[in-house]
């Protein structure tokens, strides 16, 4: 307590309090402020530095313009009821009421022939409301669902029941059989925007690992969680509250350039020229960026950074000038989109108007089509699949594209996915490319934060 009375007493900057730790974290996405919030306590000063003039890393939003008068998200971002330890965060700043549960899990699809197919779990306990689900469901045959039964069944326990030849979700579902409607409703989709990989490269353990965790835990853990608000409203405003009254600094504008490590000791200079030092240091950024440090460290030449493939979302925002559905969102199988998001509903907007957003995840070199490309393909997307009025405009279009959304871990680089130790005893890495066995998530974010924040109480021993 001594450091909170001196703090309460006089007004100085938390770190001139003697006998106070101070941790440098670099990187204000999910994964700083996930170690951030861990590490904040009475004998802990935190600062974080961030490159850009705010918090919050890839998951963001821009505000409306002229152009287009709803802010938009940098690409519609999904979670599950498995994210425990992004959920916890969430709970920790108060900011769980952000979030829209939707539970029990439904599945919905608009197919080329107009109809909607919906998968919609029960409420009976793991698995069984998933079996439910899919017995009652008419979007498959009665063949698609037993294969659809007996190969998730292989995820129940670990070590999952998979030949060990099988490395691909493509090796997986040519093995199980998978037919074409399973391949499109079911496997495509979650493989893509789980991984944000195509099957032909996406590891069948790593989509294993979350359905496990999502199918077969608790019910709760099937659920999908929705933001009901634009990314840039969400967690890092209550975040930046509770972080900054309880001591903690962050730096804007301070892309870090360089890290100097002398006798245990470090010090970052950043392109202001200003200089940041402490007890330990987390660089919670993506790997590209410790790379250009040039530290000279035997993980950095282990993982050629360079050679690391990086795979793109883009996303088609529209307003209509009528609505075309209710659902929150709905799945797009045999069309160049995975899923059409309802934002209007999603964000409680009140207005006459339709705004949505199509997403088309692990998306190939075509995503460099041109705008008009896209915006025309949703177009003929819509027209074709909902019964709409002739008289039905687009009053505002708008195409985001994010080419390094995420990293492509694939059977060969996979297992070079870091720990959060480094060979330098006081600095630890996190972000959601590091190796938490989970695939690059806003959950992988949370837990390496968690886990690089873990190892820094241990390094300077205090709870
Ligand atoms: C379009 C899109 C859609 C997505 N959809 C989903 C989804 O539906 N569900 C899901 O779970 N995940 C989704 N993701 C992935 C998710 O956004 C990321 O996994 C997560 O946000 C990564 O967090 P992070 O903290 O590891 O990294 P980042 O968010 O990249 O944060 C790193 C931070 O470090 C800063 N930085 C970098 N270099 C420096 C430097 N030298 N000095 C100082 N600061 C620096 C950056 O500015 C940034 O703020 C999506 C990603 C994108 C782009």
């Amino acid at each position: 307590m001594l450091a909170l009375e001196a703090l309460a007493s006089r007004k100085i900057i938390p770190s001139e309090v003697i006998g106070m730790k101070k941790v440098i974290i670099v990187g204000g996405g999910f994964a700083g402020a996930s170690a951030a919030l861990e590490l904040q306590s009475p004998n802990v000063q935190v600062e974080l530095i961030e490159s850009r003039g705010m918090l919050g890393g890839r998951f963001y939003s821009f505000p409306p313009t002229q152009n287009f008068p709803f802010p938009i998200d940098n690409g519609p971002h999904l979670m599950m009821g498995c994210y425990h330890e992004t959920l916890r965060l969430f709970k920790k700043i108060n900011a769980l009421s952000q979030l829209t549960m939707m539970h029990p899990l439904q599945l919905s699809w608009v197919l080329p022939n107009q109809q909607k197919q919906v998968l919609h779990c029960s409420n009976l306990p793991a698995p069984f409301h998933l079996l439910f689900g899919l017995w009652n469901s008419k979007a498959f045959t009665w063949k698609d669902k037993m294969n659809l039964v007996q190969s998730l069944h292989r995820f129940k326990k670990k070590p999952f029941s998979l030949p060990t030849h099988l490395v691909t979700v493509e090796d997986f579902l040519s093995y199980i059989k998978a037919s074409p409607n399973t391949q499109e409703l079911f496997w495509n989709p979650l493989c893509k925007s789980i991984l944000n990989l195509p099957p032909q490269v996406a590891l069948i353990r790593s989509l294993g690992e979350v359905f496990s965790q999502a199918f077969f835990q608790s019910i709760m853990d099937s659920r999908l969680v929705f933001f009901s608000k634009p990314l840039s409203e969400i967690f890092f405003p209550n975040f930046k509250k509770i972080f900054e009254s309880n001591h903690g600094l962050i730096h804007y504008h301070e892309g870090i350039q360089e890290i100097k490590i002398q006798n245990k000791t470090f010090e970052l200079i950043s392109k202001n020229q200003k200089c940041f030092s402490g007890d330990a240091l987390i660089l919670a950024i993506p790997p590209y960026s410790i790379h250009r440090f040039s530290l000279n460290a035997e993980w950095i030449r282990t993982l050629n950074f360079e050679s690391l493939g990086k795979s793109s979302i883009m996303s088609v925002h529209l307003v209509l000038s009528q609505a075309i559905f209710h659902e929150p969102f709905l799945g797009l199988p045999y069309s160049p989109f995975d899923w059409i998001f309802n934002q209007t509903q999603n964000w409680n907007y009140q207005t006459q108007e339709q705004y949505l957003s199509l997403v088309r995840s692990a998306s190939s070199q075509d995503t460099l089509n041109s705008d008009a490309f896209w915006i025309q393909e949703a177009e003929k997307v819509l027209r074709s699949r909902f019964k709409i009025n002739p008289d039905l405009k687009i009053l505002y279009s708008k195409v985001t594209r994010e080419m390094a959304a995420t990293f492509v871990w694939n059977q060969t680089n996979d297992a070079l996915r870091p720990s959060s130790e480094t060979s330098f005893q006081n600095i630890f890495l996190a972000g959601d490319w590091t190796q938490t066995h989970l695939p690059a998530t806003i959950e992988s974010a949370c837990l390496s934060g968690y886990l690089a924040a873990s190892k820094v109480k241990t390094f300077l021993n205090i709870n």
